[in-house]
């Protein structure tokens, strides 16, 4: 892959894993030395009412949303799940670190939770 060939910055240890999408400087704090994937979703949750604000006569709303995408920071060996729960302007809220079995089975459960809104009963994921 080209990216693997581009100068990386003195910190950089090893080159980008396959998913990378981020641009890295050797300007970089240490603590914002992570890989970011170029993959990434995000989910507005409908059953929260949305963040409202007025910016002179506009009306501004804002979905609440959940997003997801992975992060590994260079000095650590293995990428991670990043669960953000965030709200209105700027995307206020909190990020959950989820290592991969953890998303794996978050995304099970869920699965199953919206199974049984359907009336599909399963043995349960645990
Ligand atoms: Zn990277």
């Amino acid at each position: 892959m080209a990216k693997s060939t581009k100068k990386r910055p003195y910190w950089q240890s090893q080159p980008c894993p396959g998913w990378c999408g981020g641009w890295h400087s050797k300007s970089d704090a240490r603590p914002d030395r992570n890989h970011y994937s170029r993959w990434e979703a995000s989910i507005a949750r409908s059953l929260e009412d949305a963040h409202v604000w007025h910016h002179g006569d506009e009306r501004i709303a804002s979905k609440h949303k959940a997003e997801l995408y992975v992060m590994q920071h260079d000095e650590h060996h293995s990428a991670h799940v990043r669960l953000g729960m965030l709200s209105g302007p700027g995307g206020h809220g909190r990020e959950y670190p989820l290592t991969r079995d953890e998303a794996e089975r978050l995304g099970r459960a869920l699965l199953e939770a919206a199974d049984l809104i359907d009336g599909h009963h399963t043995g349960g994921v645990r």
